[in-house]
């Protein structure tokens, strides 16, 4: 089945399934958690088209590549063609925000940090960025603050806020422009709270957008 953006009522969004834009260590107790340091520019790296998945009912994930662990992240979705765009037209060239799971094969990445590689192998393959359906941001005011959360099992893993982010949502995008093209329908991830923990097949989770939406479903094995 192949993946088409949806709004939150389901109904199928008019725009292309493009690339997904994300970045690592945008909450420093994220990065301290892994033993990072504290990046002073955003740490940019790009899944595939390919990697969309829908997040519910369900998502799959691969079991016989070690951890994988996940990542819940504010996702937003491009509307509009951004190239070395500054913050205020960032903000309103999104079509909708929602929830993406940054899926990480942890011992893989771990693997290929040690060695100097690049990371795709830990973080682009297919269905590693399983997403919500979007809210329309369309003709809405920006909250500045906006909690999201995630839950597996009945048990609270991840929780943040918007306002602890190193690098807020709109100066984000801005530098991500400065780097890729931003097309209509690429989905922007903008990084994790801390809390990051292995998934595996039977889990139930329910992630949360502020008050705004809640998804809930099963993680099955690929
Ligand atoms: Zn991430």
């Amino acid at each position: 089945m192949n993946y088409v953006h949806r709004w939150i009522d389901g109904s199928a969004i008019d725009l292309p399934v493009g690339k997904v834009v994300c970045v690592g260590r945008n909450y420093a107790a994220h990065a301290r958690e892994l033993g990072n340091d504290v990046p002073d520019a955003p740490i940019l790296f790009i899944k595939p088209s390919t990697s969309l998945v829908p997040m519910a009912p369900s998502f799959s994930i691969p079991t016989d590549q070690g951890e994988v662990h996940h990542e819940i992240e504010m996702a937003l979705l491009v509307g509009e063609r951004l190239q070395n765009c500054d913050a205020e037209d960032a903000r309103w060239s999104m079509a909708g925000f929602g929830l993406g799971l940054d899926l990480t094969l942890r011992d893989i990445q771990n693997e290929l940090k040690k060695k100097g590689q690049p990371w795709e192998r830990a973080k682009a393959f297919d269905g590693a960025c399983p997403v919500s359906g979007f809210i329309d941001s369309r003709g809405v005011s920006w909250k500045q603050s906006i909690e999201i959360s995630l839950e597996v099992n009945g048990e609270l893993r991840q929780r943040g806020n918007t306002t602890q982010m190193l690098f807020s949502v709109f100066q984000l995008v801005a530098e991500m422009s400065r780097v890729f093209t931003l097309e209509p329908g690429d989905v922007i991830l903008t990084g994790t709270p801390p809390g990051v923990a292995a998934l595996r097949a039977g889990d139930h989770f329910c992630a949360r957008f502020g008050n705004t939406l809640k998804v809930e479903g099963d993680v099955v094995s690929r």
